[in-house]
């Protein structure tokens, strides 16, 4: 695959239990990487690497990466992805979440280090706060409230950040960021509180789609396995950064939740509730650096991705697995 343009031995994935975490273990599987996935399952879940165990060159290490940790044998590339990353799991969670952008970070970093490897942070548009710069391009400092709600994440990330930054320039690990924009797909937990499983939760249950204050706000969303190709891309390339991986083409909240209805087949009506605290007006990458540097775009149009993000939910429900699960 071209994004490979590395041929990693071993990666270490942290947060690799997670959504997009999970969807990255199994394509560094596919390309014949071993992967070791790090996670505490504090916001992931078993069965997003169940099918992965029984790979030969897949190992899982219970572990919470704000302690130390090492792993069997030293990896070539370390993707630093462990933190909660939705506003209901990092409000439930602000200390822990504080200390995955800090002490995990700087843990992830240490194993990078000491192997010699080539390390990624998942950062985050986040760092962008409610943005005064449409779009955002890496070059926008962003606009963060550092004692609001989000900050428990935002300034995590931001901190990660200046840290693997600070990693490089005094030790010159070979580190590499990337910014995030909303991602979506199967495996994303329907009670986590991001717009596209709740949509789709509700529109295959039949309830009312709570679309939050007049719904106008908008995001941009970015299929899962477009992100996956993106990540992977930076971390071959050997790019610092950061540099946006998120999908330019912008939707509302209304616009979105009257798609996942039409697409579910629902009958599922509107109901508006309240917007909470500090969320973002807009959001929408300058992917420019992104396509220069890494030749990266999503491909997967948010009808294609939206198809395949219900008939996933659709088929664990059938299963009575975990989608629709708090
Ligand atoms: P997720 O909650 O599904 O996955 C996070 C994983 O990290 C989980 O498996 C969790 O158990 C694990 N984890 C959390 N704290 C840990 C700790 N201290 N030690 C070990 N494991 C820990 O979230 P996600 O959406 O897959 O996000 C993954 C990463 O990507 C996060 O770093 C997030 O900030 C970043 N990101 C995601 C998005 C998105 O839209 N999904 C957008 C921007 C950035």
């Amino acid at each position: 695959m071209s994004t490979f343009a590395r041929n990693w031995q071993h990666a270490v994935v942290t947060g690799g239990a997670g959504f997009v975490g999970s969807h990255l273990c199994s394509a560094l599987l596919a390309a014949g990487t071993a992967v070791t996935c790090v996670d505490d399952f504090s916001t992931g879940r078993r069965e997003n690497v169940a099918p992965l165990l029984r790979h030969p060159g897949f190992t899982l290490l219970e572990a919470n990466v704000s302690e130390p940790f090492d792993v069997d044998r030293p990896p070539d590339l370390v993707l630093h992805f462990a933190s909660p990353a939705s506003p209901a799991d990092y409000l439930r969670l602000p200390l822990h979440t504080l200390d995955a952008g800090s002490l995990g970070t700087r843990h992830a970093l240490e194993l990078a280090h000491r192997a010699g490897a080539r390390f990624l942070l998942a950062s985050t548009s986040e760092v962008y706060g409610d943005p005064r710069q449409h779009p955002q391009n890496e070059r926008y400092w962003g606009n963060v409230n550092p004692v609001g709600p989000r900050s428990v994440y935002d300034e995590a990330k931001r901190f990660a950040e200046a840290l693997s930054t600070a990693q490089a320039e005094t030790y010159g690990t070979d580190v590499g960021i990337v910014r995030l924009f909303n991602t979506y797909g199967p495996r994303m937990r329907g009670h986590d509180g991001r717009a596209v499983p709740t949509f789709v939760r509700q529109a295959l249950a039949g309830e009312p789609l709570t679309v939050t204050g007049d719904g106008r706000q908008t995001r941009s969303l970015c299929y899962v396995d477009d992100t996956v190709r993106g990540v992977l891309a930076a971390a071959g390339h050997g790019l610092r950064g950061p540099v946006n991986i998120g999908n330019p083409v912008e939707v509302t909240m209304l616009e979105l939740a009257r798609l996942v209805i039409r697409l579910a087949g629902s009958r599922s009506e509107i109901r508006y509730i309240e917007r909470p605290t500090d969320d973002p007006a807009v959001r929408c990458p300058d992917i420019t650096l992104a396509r220069d540097k890494l030749q990266w775009e999503p491909r997967i149009t948010a009808e294609d991705g939206l198809r395949r993000t219900i008939e996933w939910f659709r088929a664990t429900a059938a299963e009575g697995a975990g989608a629709a699960a708090p």
